[in-house]
């Protein structure tokens, strides 16, 4: 960038300054002029006193000029006419006082030109004060060549320049500052309207925002947020009605989702309901999520709520129909068993009567299994599955082996193999019925869900504490966004919704229930793609406090 020279307006930019300027300038030059024609006077050196009372008079007028006349109102060069005046009367306080050195005062008015109109200014006024200079020394009878005829005009004329430059640069510097002003006015603009558009947006979605500052203080909260908490409100003022994700179990102030948020504590998806049961209530489905700060450090949480209250009546009058009608369903088929069991004690039965009734028997018995299942996941939906458990030191090596048999026909009837060479010799303390109907989950899974042709490897092993059981394929996986739902009740994966592939949705929910009451677990880790791993994790010996 170049500095421009600084034009005759330039300066003048201001019409109060220009004015302020003027009579400052003027003011500051009759004040030297007074001082030095006091001086004069007490010095006894006048030589002309008309001329020094023309002079002083003339400087007056010119002053008083200056203070009254609105120069902002004229063209800004007409204020050449004060400094010029100057020129002139400080040659008329020359000529009646040689001796005075009046002659410095030239300085005064080229120094006003030089720095108002730039190097214009500067010119005319060294050669105005030049020549003016000259012409009194001239004027003077005797006048002959002096060394002050010289170096007064180099004087004025460096000063000249010396103000003319200084007056660039400030002006360009104003120039600059002027424009960083503006950039940063229009930046700051910029950034307002961006706030203003992401509070617009963020008040036009129908889920709350919430963004917590790393301190704990509330930044900014959008609409939808306070219309999703207002059914928290009750009857006692500072009191709000929160609940645990059962609906029931009411939540103290420290748990509430948006204090554990302020106390920077991360979570996903959590359910909870906002409002007292019977009352209006909202079901909220909350996710806190640390931002990044600068430096690595916490920037402070973001909440955000969404209401999920249509989907979580739709899902429970789902279970609460499931749980009916297997119910309705358990009375008849126990009936049919029973007469199934009369019908095939009887004597005199053909043998080909006979191994229909067992076939009718096998596929009623399963179809009670299934009901059962149901029923046990849906009656306690709310709550955990109630499942009773009669734990044993088992056998898990043959308890294993026995149902990789079982699936064997399945498997290979569809070019899958089964390995099982990872399975050591280890027992624990589990119910042997509910372990096998937890491992047949896991391998009837594996071989469902896997396209023909694939790997199952079933591995057994056993730390000071825990047995081990793994059951891996190298099927098509589950998304990661899914992994987390798979122990769901009634959830299946997308993939296999509205595939032929049979199931409930209830199996890996059962077998959790049913591990956690050995004091065991089920996790899964699964890339989608390239197979899952499902880990059983049991107690070798009973617990000290048992769960059963
Ligand atoms: P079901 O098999 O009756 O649907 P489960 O509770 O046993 O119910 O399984 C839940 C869901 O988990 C299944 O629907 C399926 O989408 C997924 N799943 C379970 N095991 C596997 C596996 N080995 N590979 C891929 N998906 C699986």
């Amino acid at each position: 960038m170049t500095a421009r020279a600084p034009s005759t307006t330039s300066v003048w930019t201001e019409d109060r300054t220009r004015e302020r300027a003027a009579a400052i300038n003027q003011l500051l030059m009759g004040l030297v002029a007074l001082i030095a024609t006091v001086v004069m006077a007490l010095s006894n050196a006048i030589k002309d006193a008309d001329l020094l009372v023309a002079g002083v008079v003339v400087m007056f007028l010119t002053t008083g000029g200056a203070v009254a006349v609105r120069w902002n109102r004229l063209p800004p060069l007409t204020i050449a006419i004060l400094p010029a005046v100057n020129i002139v009367t400080i040659a008329v306080l020359e000529l009646s006082s040689p001796s005075a050195g009046f002659s410095l005062l030239w300085v005064f008015p080229a120094l006003w030109l030089s720095y108002s109109f730039g190097w214009g200014g500067a010119l005319a006024g060294s050669i105005a004060a030049t020549t003016m200079f000259w012409v009194t020394v001239f004027a003077l009878p005797n006048a002959q060549f002096r060394p002050t005829m010289v170096l007064l005009p180099i004087a004025v004329g460096a000063l000249s320049l010396v103000a003319y430059l200084t007056s660039r640069r400030s002006t360009a510097q104003r120039a600059l500052l002027s424009k960083q002003g503006a950039s940063l006015t229009r930046t700051l603009d910029g950034v307002r309207r961006q706030e203003e558009l992401v509070t617009e947006v963020l008040d036009a979605v129908d889920f709350g925002v919430v963004r917590i500052d790393a301190d704990g203080a509330t930044a900014i909260a959008n609409d939808a947020h306070a219309r999703l908490q207002a059914v928290a409100a009750t009857d006692e003022p500072g009191t709000r009605a929160i609940f645990a994700a059962d609906g029931l179990t009411p939540l103290d102030p420290e748990s509430e989702p948006i204090a554990r948020a302020r106390r920077g504590e991360t979570f996903e998806s959590e359910l909870v309901w906002y409002g007292a049961p019977g009352r209006k209530r909202r079901a909220l489905r909350v996710t806190s999520r640390t931002l990044p700060g600068s430096d690595g450090a916490s920037g402070g949480e973001l909440v955000v709520s969404q209401d999920v209250t249509a989907e979580v009546t739709a899902l429970r009058a789902r279970e609460d129909l499931v749980s009916s009608v297997s119910h309705e369903l358990r009375t008849p088929l126990t009936s049919i068993l029973g007469y199934l069991d009369l019908a095939l004690d009887a004597d005199g039965l053909p043998p080909s009567a006979r191994a229909n009734l067992e076939v009718v028997e096998r596929n009623a018995t399963r179809l009670l299994t299934i009901v059962a299942d149901i029923l046990a996941a849906s009656a306690d939906a709310r709550g955990g599955i109630s499942v009773t458990i009669h734990p044993e030191q088992t056998d898990l090596t043959d308890l294993i082996r026995a149902a990789v048999e079982g699936l064997d026909t399945q498997a290979r009837g569809r070019s899958i193999t089964v390995d099982d060479s990872g399975v050591e010799n280890v027992s624990a303390w589990v119910d042997p019925l509910r372990m096998r109907q937890v491992v047949d989950n896991l391998l009837s899974n594996a071989v469902k869900y896997h396209h023909d042709g694939g790997l199952i490897e079933v591995g057994l092993t056993a730390d000071r504490d825990h047995a081990w059981i793994v059951v891996r394929d190298d099927g098509p996986g589950i998304p990661a966004d899914e992994v987390p739902r798979l122990f769901d009740r009634f959830y299946r994966a997308d993939a296999v919704r509205h595939t032929s592939t049979h199931g409930s949705g209830l199996g890996l929910a059962i077998s959790q229930d049913i591990m956690r009451k050995q004091g065991g677990e089920i996790t899964v880790r699964s890339v989608e793609g390239e197979g899952s791993t499902f880990i059983v994790r049991v107690p070798v010996r009973p617990q000290a406090r048992s769960t059963a």
